[in-house]
């Protein structure tokens, strides 16, 4: 086999094709695209609306067994098969992968632009900051944040009249009451709609939120994998007059990573403009001493608009003629996130078919990088808009491949109960990536540590760990079965994989049910490398499948979370600490029992401890506590210890990455 160079060393001796051009050829208007520079651009949600009649394409997911913290090779096989089905296939192909956090590109795992001879070029474009959608999502998560606790601050360091006069400005404002505020009035027993009939009062009362310190479950994020953030205390400077709040126990004030954000989530699962900033509105920031959800529309300004004649302020409430509105934050998080929601267009290293099977130029099967949210702590699927733009472009023979992050209890069983849910999409395959090293892993293998040499027993043939860990992938099979979709298992070969050990891999996953096994050299080849597996889910595509979702969203929150234990995890039973039964009963009362589930738990493990591979039995899932992402839409149970932002390793990334000043090239990204 040829030394296969560096990822940047690849994609740097590409030549993309202009974005526009590849905008072009995969049919989008100009006028529905946003160039940012000559290898991006973004995609106006006008197309939906434009193609809305236009049959879907075939809608392919990609998961896997699973991974070795060096991952498996998810990315690169998504890219590897769109690059067959589209340069060797000649079929109408696009890959929708999610834009890569700065947390494991300058942390542990490095970029996620794939590898080898299947990626998304420019990969230092793609890796780092692309369009700048995470920036925004920091910008509006922060917002919040500081909203709830100047509000607090605000709210207990002034009267009632002080707050009024000055929630209540002359001018300003858009809006009548919401829908959601108009509930919030009827908690507080003011059975009124229409915002000038408010007496000063019931405006102040209205207005004081009341928050309970402890309840807001809000955090501020960073796109950086800083493990000191992870409790902290805030309001110490002397002009926030004793406010302050700190992490005690399940009382939070902390950081998490920018893309557990549920603006990131509300992002990946939203359908329009109009549905995001409804999302937007109906976050849940904290609850109120009276035991009420306070929602990111709850934090309102009262203001008044002028009718004709202008408006004046008496001191027993509102004017004759000018009208009451309202305004909570949502409206300024929907102007931070106006962009931030049309997919980012980039292409691969091949060549794309997509003008009724004409070849185009060299480079460029086309790529939606949408949206980040990583897997264990959210739910780690990109967006569902670029995925429906793109079975609109391929059209009704074409493919759509779209990845969902680490293993199929993570990544998978929530693209199915969330993201399918949401989109009303219906998947045709499953592609399970498996790989001989993290098969010998579960098998009891040494530990695969990122950074340093793999052991012996990776680099040699090992039938029998090899044999042995094959249960991990049988289960991994299973639980995609759950849902009633065929299975197309992908073996990544590496270069020290025999040919024994390779076919031992496929032999296993057919027995274990699986429509077919297949082994690839993608990462070596390209798209030729993957064609076996393109035909593989072509036929598995033409399958009959009967989907179905695993739970029912009716059920108890506790049996729905049991379910997912029980019949992905392989749990004997969960066990609701003191905090999560709390949150149980918190949630159904207010109204959320309904919402999907959304696990964070560890992804090195079936379980929910790390160091157990293989396929762990007799084990109690702990849910140490609740968290609900309203807008979003699911309840987001924290399992064990998981935390919420990673932290660095002895030797992170970083260290290798390097500019050159005379060509500004980036160096050492991979
Ligand atoms: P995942 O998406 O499952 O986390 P990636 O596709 O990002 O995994 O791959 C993880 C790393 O492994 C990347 O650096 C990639 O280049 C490398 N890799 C993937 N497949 C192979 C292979 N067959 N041989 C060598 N390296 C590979």
């Amino acid at each position: 086999q040829k030394p296969v160079p560096s990822d940047i060393v690849i994609s740097r001796s590409c030549v993309p094709k202009h974005i526009g051009h590849l905008a072009t050829e995969v049919g989008l208007l100009s006028d529905e695209v946003e160039l940012y520079g000559k290898t991006k651009a973004k995609v106006q949600l006008s197309i939906i609306k434009r193609l809305r009649s236009q049959p879907d394409g075939k809608y392919v997911v990609v998961t896997g067994i699973t991974p070795t913290p060096l991952g498996e090779g998810k990315s690169t096989t998504t890219i590897g098969l769109v690059q067959a089905l589209g340069a060797h296939m000649k079929l109408n192909v696009f890959a929708c992968v999610r834009q890569p956090s700065q947390g494991p590109t300058f942390g542990i795992k490095g970029g996620a632009a794939g590898g080898g001879y299947s990626q998304v070029i420019p990969m230092e474009e793609f890796n780092l900051h692309l369009t700048g959608d995470i920036h925004a999502i920091t910008a509006a998560n922060n917002l919040v944040a500081a909203a709830i606790d100047a509000r607090m601050f605000h709210e207990a360091t002034q009267s009632d009249k002080a707050l009024y006069n000055r929630l209540v400005p002359l001018s300003g404002g858009q809006r009548k009451f919401s829908q959601i505020q108009i509930n919030r009035l009827k908690r507080l027993g003011i059975d009124k709609t229409d915002p000038s009939t408010l007496s000063e009062e019931e405006i102040t009362r209205f207005a004081r939120l009341d928050i309970e310190p402890s309840s807001v479950t809000w955090q501020r994020v960073l796109d950086t994998n800083d493990r000191f953030l992870r409790k902290i205390t805030i309001g110490q400077s002397p002009t926030e007059k004793g406010h302050t709040r700190e992490a005690i126990g399940f009382i939070y004030a902390q950081f998490d990573i920018t893309v557990a954000s549920e603006i990131m989530a509300v992002l990946a699962l939203t359908s329009s403009l109009e549905d995001m900033q409804q999302r937007l509105a109906k976050m849940v920031v904290a609850t109120s001493r009276g035991g009420q959800p306070v929602t990111t529309e709850d934090l309102v300004s009262v203001s008044l608009r002028g009718g004709r004649g202008g408006v004046s302020k008496s001191t027993s409430g509102i004017t004759q003629c000018g009208v009451l509105c309202v305004q909570g934050v949502s409206g300024a998080l929907t102007v931070l996130m106006k962009d931030a929601i049309k997919p980012n267009l980039m292409q691969t290293l091949e060549i794309g078919f997509l003008m009724e099977g004409k070849p185009l130029n060299p480079q460029g099967t086309p790529v939606f990088v949408h949206a980040g949210p990583f897997a264990n702590i959210a739910h780690g699927n990109s967006s569902i808009l670029a995925d429906k733009i793109a079975l609109k472009l391929v059209g009704p023979e074409g493919f759509v491949v779209t990845e969902a992050g680490f293993g199929a209890d993570i990544g998978m069983e929530k693209f199915f109960n969330i993201k399918c849910r949401y989109s009303g999409l219906r998947p045709h395959v499953v592609v399970l990536v498996a790989t001989v090293r993290a098969l010998k892993m579960h098998g009891g293998g040494p530990t695969v540590t990122a950074g340093m040499p793999l052991p012996k027993e990776y680099v040699e043939e090992n039938l029998e760990l090899l044999r042995s860990g094959c249960s991990n992938m049988r289960k991994q099979i299973e639980n995609a079965r759950h849902f009633g979709v065929p299975v197309v298992v992908a073996v990544n070969g590496f270069k020290t994989d025999t040919e024994a050990e390779l076919d031992l891999v496929c032999g296993e996953a057919k027995a274990a049910g699986a429509f077919d096994a297949v082994r690839c050299s993608h990462w070596a080849e390209g798209g030729a490398g993957a064609v076996a597996l393109g035909h593989a889910v072509q036929r598995a595509s033409g399958a009959p499948s009967s989907f179905k979702f695993l739970y029912d969203l009716e059920l108890p929150i506790s049996d729905k979370i049991r379910i997912i234990a029980q019949k992905i995890y392989g749990a004997d039973d969960i066990e609701l600490l003191p905090e999560a039964q709390h949150k149980v009963e918190l949630y159904a009362k207010q109204g959320f029992g309904n919402l999907p589930i959304c696990m964070a738990k560890t992804h090195l493990s079936l379980s929910h401890e790390a160091d157990k591979k293989g396929v762990p039995t007799g084990f109690i899932l702990p849910i140490r506590d609740i968290r609900a992402s309203v807008g979003a839409g699911f309840l987001f149970p924290l399992v064990g210890t998981m935390p919420t932002i990673p932290g660095l390793p002895t030797r992170p990334c970083f260290y290798d990455i390097d500019l050159d000043p005379e060509t500004e090239q980036v160096n050492g990204l991979f």
